[in-house]
């Protein structure tokens, strides 16, 4: 159809008579059409603005949906993973106590432990940079014993480098703060992964690793330095990058993963990383880092190394009533076992409902309360527990595989007295108990339980038991710096408890300590 406009007027004269007509016809098809198009627009420009929001909407469920899976999955992941890690590493220790065991026993133990704590390493790597990618990674702010994690980190790698007949070194010419506040876990990953890769990437020589404060003291300062293959310039800001491998010797080992989660901790941590490199010479890694100085006492030791080992409960304790709520038989027998081998009465539910029915009819003094199982889990039990009579006053543990810190909050939320992660080490177990409830135990140890905080341990009083000579020896010794020599010096110490302190503080590379009370001793004669 075509639509026609029409228009027409009438030609007159001055004196008004018509003289005829003036007609024209104009075809305004398309204008019509682009008119009805508009007023369609127009009327739905609503619905269309209602329909992309209702499609927004939807993307963005979605997205956040999936989001939520990645953490459901994450955390149930590192709940699969995680629990049976907890038997293997928990029953191969358990079994290195036994005293009918033979050398070749212990040793092939010592390689499953070893093993198994390697494993647990991977697992962490992966789920680590899956919760960074999610965004779910806190970092904490939390006292604690650099002196010893430089110790566990250099003691652990060592054995790696000896391995690949390499020397890996601590440089203690200068000095850092041995208590600082920072994340732990992740400081300690983080010289895991650069020392592993260091041991990794060097075929001769060795690695040196170099701790010191910025002139400031606001800043730490970590070298890792090898004598290795070296990384070309072009590569050396890719190698940060995920899944990034470069060179012949990389493929064959690694994920490409483990400078992508240093650098993220790092930074994290408010502080940044670089590397120096010649090709063919060696790589110098270097991490500055904010930090914060504390007190001794302000840090926590999970394992007091002098304590020795837990033989059983000190005279005079109550029966103490245990209740383990858990699903998983392996960790039921692990706990259950290390309850009873220090002579505390246990019993067993395998899920929240029936811990629940057995805190009411056996009335426990602690609760060791696994998170998830099957019929009802840890924290809906633990609410329920809380409500009934009695309920207020027992102590509630969460026994967790779960990766995420925020999880521990929802835990506390539910009325939980504190949290232990699978896998635990057993004096993290007993700890606990001692905090909760106070229970006080035996130790194996001559020490007999005495509580030794080197800090104040070591005076020039005690030193001085020793001839001049070994003083002299001691003092030239930590000077030099010489592991083996100090070493060595130490042994001629014949006083036993003086001969612990003064490895546990030469272990801890607190040398200041020793040479203080060292120098006290000859300022005064
Ligand atoms: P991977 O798990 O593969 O070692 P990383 O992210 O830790 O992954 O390292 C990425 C790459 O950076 C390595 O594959 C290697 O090529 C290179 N690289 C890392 N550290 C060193 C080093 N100390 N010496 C030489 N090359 C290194």
């Amino acid at each position: 159809m075509t639509d026609v406009l029409y228009n027409a007027s009438l030609y007159k004269n001055a004196a008004g008579t018509v003289l005829g007509v003036f007609a024209a016809a104009r075809d305004v098809t398309v204008q019509k059409q682009a008119e009805a198009e508009l007023r369609r627009y127009k009327d739905h420009l609503e619905e269309e603005v209602q329909q992309r929001t209702v499609d927004l909407v939807l993307a963005r469920d979605a997205a956040e949906a999936a989001n939520r899976a990645k953490s459901v999955f994450l955390s149930s992941m590192s709940h699969e993973l995680r629990t049976p890690m907890n038997a293997i590493l928990g029953f191969s220790n358990l079994m290195r106590r036994a005293e009918s065991l033979s050398q070749e026993q212990r040793e092939n133990l010592d390689i499953i432990n070893r093993s198994g704590e390697h494993l647990l390493n991977l697992i962490n790597d992966v789920l680590e940079m899956a919760k960074i990618e999610a965004g779910r990674v806190q970092v904490e702010h939390e006292p604690i014993d650099l002196g010893a994690l430089v110790r566990d980190v250099s003691d652990m790698m060592a054995v790696r480098a000896r391995e690949k007949g390499l020397q890996l070194l601590v440089d203690q010419s200068s000095e850092f703060p041995r208590y600082i506040r920072g994340d732990e876990a992740r400081l300690r990953q983080v010289l895991i992964n650069l020392v592993g890769n260091a041991v990794k990437f060097t075929p001769h020589g060795g690695i040196t690793m170099r701790f010191g404060m910025k002139p400031d003291n606001t800043r730490l300062l970590i070298e890792v330095e090898d004598s290795g293959i070296g990384i070309k310039p072009a590569d050396q800001l890719r190698i940060f990058e995920p899944f990034v491998q470069v060179g012949e010797l990389s493929a064959q080992k690694g994920t490409g993963l483990g400078l992508t989660i240093t650098r993220q901790f790092v930074q994290l941590m408010g502080g940044t990383i670089r590397v120096e490199s010649e090709p063919g010479e060696g790589s110098t890694f270097r991490i500055e880092l904010p930090v914060e100085k504390v007190d001794a006492w302000d840090v926590s030791r999970p394992e007091k190394v002098l304590k020795g080992e837990i033989t059983g409960l000190a005279a005079g304790q109550p029966e103490y009533r245990i209740l383990i709520v858990e699903d998983q038989l392996e960790n039921q027998l692990l706990l259950t076992r290390l309850m009873t081998q220090v002579g505390l009465g246990v019993k067993v539910a395998e899920n929240g409902q029936l811990g629940v029915a057995l805190f009411q009819s056996w009335h426990p003094h602690l609760v060791w309360m696994d998170r998830r199982m099957p019929v009802m889990d840890g924290i809906e039990a633990t609410r329920r527990i809380r409500e009934l009579p009695g309920g207020a006053d027992v102590k509630i543990v969460a026994v967790t595989a779960s990766a995420f810190m925020e999880q521990r909050d929802e835990m506390l939320a539910a009325g939980m007295d504190e949290f232990v992660r699978k896998p635990y080490r057993f004096n993290e177990i007993y700890e606990c108990l001692a905090r909760q409830l106070g229970v006080q135990y035996t130790y194996a140890s001559e020490l007999d339980g005495e509580d030794i905080s080197e800090e104040v341990m070591l005076t020039e009083k005690m030193l001085s038991v020793l001839s001049q000579a070994l003083r002299d020896e001691l003092r030239a010794a930590l000077e030099s710096l010489e592991i083996n020599r100090i070493e060595t010096a130490i042994d001629q110490v014949n006083d036993v408890k003086l001969n612990k302190i003064l490895k546990h503080l030469a272990t801890n590379f607190d040398y200041p300590a020793i040479l203080k009370a060292l120098q006290a001793d000859s300022l005064e004669i």
